[in-house]
């Protein structure tokens, strides 16, 4: 079963459709439901597609902690992180996405913002 929405006549028609192709309309109550479910997540997204509403991330906060972020990855212990690399920084990595001011978004800290130079041991 999956819904379509389909514009005729200057109409918006909607529609379940089931898996043998013949479809039934939708009641007010679904399409309410549906566009109300569709905004939300528009607006959700377009919330976290905003860098600069984001605040910095810092070494001492507990999740950045238990990530073992540093804003500076040349501070990255080699030994103690045998993974890290020489050049490994968040602007290599790719769940960083590119901000303002040599900091970007990531989605392991949602609402933040971390260093371009930084690192963490979810680098990848
Ligand atoms: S996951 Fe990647 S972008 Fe996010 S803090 Fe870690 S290294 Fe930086």
């Amino acid at each position: 079963m999956f819904w379509t929405a389909s514009a005729y006549h200057g109409r918006v028609r909607t529609m379940w459709r089931d898996s043998d192709g013949k479809g039934k309309k939708m009641t007010n109550r679904r399409v309410f439901i549906l566009t109300t479910c569709a905004g939300l997540a528009a607006a959700t997204l377009g919330g976290m597609a905003r860098a600069e509403d984001r605040v910095p991330l810092k070494e001492d906060e507990a999740l950045a902690k238990e990530f073992n972020y540093v804003i500076d990855a040349a501070k990255v212990d080699g030994h103690k992180f045998p993974d890290f690399k020489p050049g490994d920084r968040c602007s290599k990595c790719q769940i960083y996405e590119d901000g303002p001011n040599n900091m970007g978004g990531c989605a392991i800290f949602p609402g933040k913002l971390v260093a371009a130079g930084g690192w963490c041991t979810s680098f990848g």
